[in-house]
């Protein structure tokens, strides 16, 4: 290894930040550098929704202050947007503080909340949710609003909906089809979740969406017309309607893109001393078998380790194999998302009680992910049967018992 080597990092979200600490141990006398365009260093984005439901203070949201990159002899540039990357040259560009020079980089600049192409989506009060600048926003208007409506029938639309409960705005959630995450969900699993959003004074409805957004004079919204023409009073609105990745600045190089940073299990790119780490990559899951993609925190903290890993071992020391999960705390009842509840080609589920269901997916006869609500008991085994990649073809309905019994299931394929 050479001793000297310089490392660049795009973006000090939960990948890139745990990607700088792993370097400092795994590099100790290497350039680290991490370069991010928000004016504040890491801090916990999956708490920023009970700071904007008006629950939390602003202290244990932050992770990392400036100084723990100091004492780790870590260049944080905060305020800094890299524009362009010259690979090869091994130079990042940035807006106003000039070259930066690698020998590795570490893309791990994540997404950006997609716009809704509609009219008037630009205006006043309605917001997007990614940062914890869009948390304050959200906190201080939802706080003052009386009326709302939240748009996007996925993980981050339901935190919007549930500000919206906890604020007391008095909120439509509009969805286009169905049900709530109709992607893992079944309508039957979703009416729990549909049930927990009434009881938070939130009215889930369906075959909807925005068509446009009606402003005061002043550009404030005040309604939103739906997609049937229906109008909904909506001083405050949220839109969660999915992520653009944020690689403009890759745009005239040959990186490989598949709606997604293309990366194998090292998190190496196509091009040379390149990596990319968190929600922006597709990379290849050696559970699943092909590549895939996963927003989550966990994942991407794991993400980034892995890549640091890599590049400080300067070849492929270790490989990303992971089972991914993704809670929802909102309601009454516990909610839990794990792996990739929705792909495969199969799927068993069965609703147990008013607040208990359960969902599992398989592909090739093996579990891949599933969605657990109400009790949450079985998620060690369900993770275990996919990091073993148990063959369970024969054997789906034992895993909707109660008690799920792994001793009951066929041994994992020798070698696990
Ligand atoms: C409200 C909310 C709730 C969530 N809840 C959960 C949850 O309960 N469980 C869970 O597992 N996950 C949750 N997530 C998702 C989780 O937070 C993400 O998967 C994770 O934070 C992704 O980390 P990342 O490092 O890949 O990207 P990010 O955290 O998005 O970090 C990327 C950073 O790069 C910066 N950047 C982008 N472009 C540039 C550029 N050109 N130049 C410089 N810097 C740049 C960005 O500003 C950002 O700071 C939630 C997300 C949100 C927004």
């Amino acid at each position: 290894m050479n001793m000297t080597e310089s490392y660049v990092i795009i973006g000090d979200g939960i990948a890139g930040s745990s990607a700088a600490e792993t370097l400092r141990e795994e590099a100790p006398d290497s350039d680290i550098t991490v370069v991010t365009d928000e004016g504040e260093a890491l801090y916990n984005r999956i708490l920023i929704k009970e700071f904007a439901k008006g629950k939390l203070p602003e202290a244990p949201v932050s992770i990392h202050e400036e100084d723990w990159y100091a004492e780790r002899d870590i260049d944080l540039s905060l305020n800094t947007h890299v524009t362009d990357v010259d690979p090869d040259a091994h130079e990042v560009h940035t807006h106003d503080s000039g070259t930066i020079e690698y020998d590795k980089l570490l893309i791990a600049s994540g997404g950006t909340p997609t716009k809704l192409p509609v009219k008037n989506a630009d205006g006043e009060g309605i917001h997007h949710f990614w940062t914890f600048q869009d948390a304050r926003a959200i906190n201080e208007h939802a706080s003052e609003a009386d009326t709302g409506v939240v748009i996007g029938a996925g993980l981050l639309g339901i935190d919007l909906a549930a500000i919206c409960g906890a604020q007391d705005v008095d909120a439509h959630y509009l969805m286009r089809g169905e049900c709530w995450w109709r992607y893992a969900l079944s309508p039957e699993g979703a009416e729990i979740i549909h049930d927990g959003m009434r009881d938070v004074g939130v009215t889930p409805v369906f075959g909807s969406g925005a068509d446009e957004f009606v402003l005061d004079e002043d550009g404030h919204v005040e309604a939103t017309i739906d997609t049937n023409g229906e109008r909904y009073e909506s001083d405050f609105v949220g839109i969660a309607i999915g992520l653009d990745f944020n690689i403009e600045y890759m745009q005239d190089t040959d990186l490989e893109l598949d709606d997604g940073v293309v990366v194998d299990e090292y998190m190496q790119t196509n091009l040379d001393d390149i990596y990319a780490a968190g929600d922006l990559t597709r990379f290849y899951d050696t559970i699943l078998g092909e590549h895939a993609q996963n927003g989550s925190w966990g994942s991407a903290k794991e993400q980034g380790q892995i890549a640091a890993t890599n590049m400080a071992a300067d070849d492929e020391a270790e490989a990303f194999r992971w089972v991914s999960s993704y809670s929802i705390t909102h309601f009454d009842f516990p909610f839990l998302s794990f792996g990739h509840p929705t792909l495969g080609d199969d799927a068993v589920e069965k609703k147990y009680s008013d607040t208990e269901w359960r969902r599992i997916t398989f592909k090739d006869g093996k579990v891949i992910g599933g969605v657990l609500i109400g009790d949450l008991a079985p998620q060690t085994t369900f993770k275990t049967l996919m990091r073993e990649e148990r063959e369970v073809s024969g054997q789906k309905e034992l895993l909707l018992e109660e008690t799920v019994d792994i001793d009951k299931l066929d041994a994992p394929p020798q070698g696990q």
